[in-house]
């Protein structure tokens, strides 16, 4: 168990540019002082991003037969290439649009002519329920197809679906794989502190800052990076939350062999919450809306904090299957 040596309180703005002033810390158990990621909307596209089109010009290596492919590409939509699935509706004129575009459309993208009133087109909708679609991610690697009932549960695990940055707030729409995960971190969230071992403390500063926030920082321990992320939000109108938890840069695989434990601790109460890290693949926001991480009020924040700072005991451990 590594007591990393540490990085004593800043004062912290919850904005852009962060300043972190390591200081010497007297006290034996280390700390490092997070720096407020920033304000605003603290959502994560989760699992909305929008990958590469369907199917659209191939190029998939999967076993998929040209007379396949052309029959999926019959159902490609004209505006954004991925797949017209069921309900099926097409224009006056027949042409179909995927229900995504056709909601922000006000006429057919091929003919110009009304898309209303609705007309369903059933026998696409029999030849669509008989073929096996490509995953969105057949471009990056997947050579998964299937049922288009199935698609959007897949694609949304689907391993070669890019990562999203894991910063939380959606102002970095950075993607990529899993490897440049890391370098993308280092070199574009700089103030990001990363603390070695397997138990440390990530001291939140200014926590009474108002508005949404986000403290986060890494931690590095069995050959692995973790992002700890402490946010504060409203997510009831009036009630302000403190969500904390640990994400793992990696699979959702990866993540099942750790469990983690955060602890707030201090004035003769403790409390303490322990997880499956989530992999970054799922994002924080998921987390936040089911509650599924640490979550605490102000009055109970004010409880723990010292001076407005607030200490989380941060312990990682591995779990043998
Ligand atoms: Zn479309
Ligand atoms: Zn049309
Ligand atoms: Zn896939
Ligand atoms: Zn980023």
């Amino acid at each position: 168990m590594s007591r990393p040596s540490s990085a004593g309180p800043s004062a912290n703005k919850p904005c852009g540019k962060q300043q972190h002033a390591p200081s010497p810390a007297a006290a034996p158990t280390a700390a490092a002082t997070i720096s407020a990621a920033g304000p605003g909307s603290s959502a994560l596209p989760a699992a909305a991003i929008s990958g590469p089109g369907g199917g659209g010009g191939g190029g998939g290596g999967g076993p998929v037969s040209p007379q396949h492919h052309e029959l999926t590409s019959l159902f490609e939509c004209p505006v954004c290439f991925d797949y017209v699935l069921p309900p099926i509706l097409q224009c006056q004129a027949g042409h179909l649009v995927c229900n995504q575009c056709r909601q922000k459309l006000s006429c057919c993208p091929t003919c110009r002519g009304s898309l209303t009133p609705s007309i369903r087109n059933l026998a696409m909708e029999k030849v669509a329920s008989a073929v096996l679609f490509p995953c969105k991610y057949a471009t990056t690697g997947c050579s998964l197809t299937l049922h288009h009932t199935e698609k959007p549960e897949h694609e949304d695990i689907c391993e070669y679906r890019p990562y999203s940055c894991p910063c939380p707030g959606a102002s970095c729409k950075w993607q990529g794989s899993l490897e440049a995960v890391m370098s993308h971190l280092m070199h574009a969230h700089k103030s990001i502190t990363t603390l070695q071992g397997e138990d440390i403390v990530f001291l939140a500063t200014d926590i009474n800052l108002p508005g949404a926030v986000d403290w986060v920082m890494m931690q590095s321990c069995f050959g692995h990076h973790f992002m700890l992320v402490l946010e504060k939000q409203e997510k009831y109108e009036g009630h302000q939350q403190f969500f904390a938890i640990v994400l793992l840069i990696g699979t959702r695989k990866q993540a099942e062999n750790f469990a983690y434990r955060l602890e707030l601790n201090g004035n003769r109460r403790r409390l303490t919450w322990e997880a499956t890290p989530r992999s970054i693949h799922d994002g924080v926001a998921a987390a936040i809306m089911n509650s599924d991480c640490l979550v605490f009020d102000t009055a109970i924040a004010h409880l723990f904090a010292d001076n407005g700072n607030l200490g989380i005991n941060v312990t990682i451990s591995t779990c043998c299957p």
